[in-house]
């Protein structure tokens, strides 16, 4: 990446300065919940319980890193404070609320763990390794072998001159195939012309988050290059982390405007319900608690995607949604963000415990959410919850999986 594309350390340093300190985004504001019980909105802060790992306490450790006031050297505690931040963008969302400067915790965050691994410093063992991983074979997982083994509308395969092309992301395509299936069978119950691309590869998004830039520039040029040979105008999500990373940060890397339209499945699905396209009619008989996923909301703003997952789930026959406490820009993240889940699994999974415990207290008996990442780690979570609680497993499922059950398919 060229030094353009990074931040640079003297805006790194006014948004680190510009924090007041106020220490408003421990929590949700009183204006969103008045339940004290599901207000913590820090998952770094919750779990460790100390102030470095809370926004001020980050900008005040960037301050000082910035301005070389004490000599950095390659520290366990400091590697762990700067490397546990899910970049849930919760203390954003707040600071947006309560001040106007230009704060921007996750930007400082990312830019401080650029800067110390260009310095050596960090990033964790296991997000060492994914970034390996992808060097190598292009995907965070080390798979060698063919993408999209799960295809199962053939003519799809690679298709040249298309309307769409189905950007499918690692973790889907190589973890959660059902999910690709899922969004695909929907792709084509409403007549979407539409590819599937063996030649996509990682988004960028596991090196962006942890600061490991030196092949993100690679990855992006090379996608935008296998999706312009496809023909499409419009590209398709359904991981909320890729669609975050393609919308947000490939501009700012490419230094231009992306040259396709971009949508998020759960966008599309809502588009097809409301045109009578889309058509669900199985029953499901669920009390269903709906997880924003923090790359389709707070990462997404002005243009957060929070009311579309709901219509669809709202059109879902015999299904009733329960609200949480923490929803839409006061979301508890699922724990799994920021490498977070690759690097410091066993808080991960606490804060994916907590996150499933409040659906649970709310009468949900299933969890849905838009993202593959998320659904990995509330799973996690919700065995973590059983075990606890002694209940049956809170059910989680990925929304296009949810749908296409609705509309008859396995
Ligand atoms: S990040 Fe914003 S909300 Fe949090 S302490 Fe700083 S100024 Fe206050
Ligand atoms: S981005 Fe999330 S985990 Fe990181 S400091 Fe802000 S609220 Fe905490």
């Amino acid at each position: 990446m060229t030094v353009e594309q990074k931040l640079t350390r003297e805006k790194l340093l006014e948004s680190a300065l510009s924090c007041v300190h106020c220490g408003l985004c421990y929590h949700t504001l009183p204006s969103i919940t008045e339940s004290e019980k599901f207000s913590d909105t820090c998952p770094a802060g919750l779990y460790f319980g100390f102030d470095a790992y809370f926004s001020p306490g980050r900008n005040e450790l960037a301050r000082a890193i910035l301005r070389e006031e004490f000599p950095i050297r390659d520290s366990k505690a400091l590697e762990q404070i700067i490397f546990s931040c899910t970049t849930c963008g919760a203390c954003e969302a707040t600071c947006r609320y309560v001040n106007d400067t230009n704060v921007l915790p996750v930007h400082v965050t990312e830019g401080i763990r650029a800067l110390l691994v260009e310095q050596g410093i960090g990033p964790l063992p296991s997000q060492k390794k994914f970034a390996d991983s992808i060097r190598r074979v292009d995907n965070p997982y080390g798979e060698s072998g063919e993408r999209n083994t799960w295809i199962e509308n053939d003519s799809k395969r690679d298709k040249a001159d298309t309307d769409v092309f189905y950007f499918v992301g690692c973790t889907t395509g190589y973890r959660y195939q059902d999910i690709a299936k899922a969004t695909t069978s929907i792709l084509d119950s409403t007549g979407a012309d539409y590819s599937v691309s063996s030649k996509e590869i990682c988004c960028g998004s596991p090196l962006i988050r942890t600061g490991q830039l030196d092949d993100v520039e690679r990855l992006v040029r090379e996608n935008v290059r296998v999706i312009n040979e496809s023909g499409a105008g419009t590209v398709i999500f359904s991981c909320a982390g890729c669609y975050r990373t393609v919308v947000k940060d490939w501009p700012r890397i490419l230094g231009e405007p992306l040259p396709f339209e971009t949508i998020h499945i759960t966008q599309y699905m809502a588009e097809k319900i409301s045109s009578g396209d889309l058509k669900m009619n199985q029953p499901m008989n669920m009390r269903i608690a709906y997880h924003d996923p923090c790359h389709l909301g707070r990462h997404m703003f002005p243009d957060a995607v929070y009311d579309e997952p709901r219509q669809v789930i709202d059109n879902i026959p015999g299904s009733e949604r329960v609200s949480l406490d923490r929803e839409k820009d006061a979301t508890l993240c699922c724990g799994s963000g920021g490498g977070v889940k690759a690097g410091l699994p066993e808080y991960a999974e606490y804060i994916a415990k907590l996150r499933v415990s409040e659906a649970r207290e709310k009468g949900a008996d299933t969890f849905v959410t838009a993202c593959p990442f998320c659904v990995r780690g509330l799973e996690d979570g919700a065995k973590k919850e059983a075990l606890e609680s002694g209940e049956k497993p809170l059910e989680v499922i990925e929304l296009t999986e949810l749908v296409r059950k609705s509309m008859g398919g396995n």
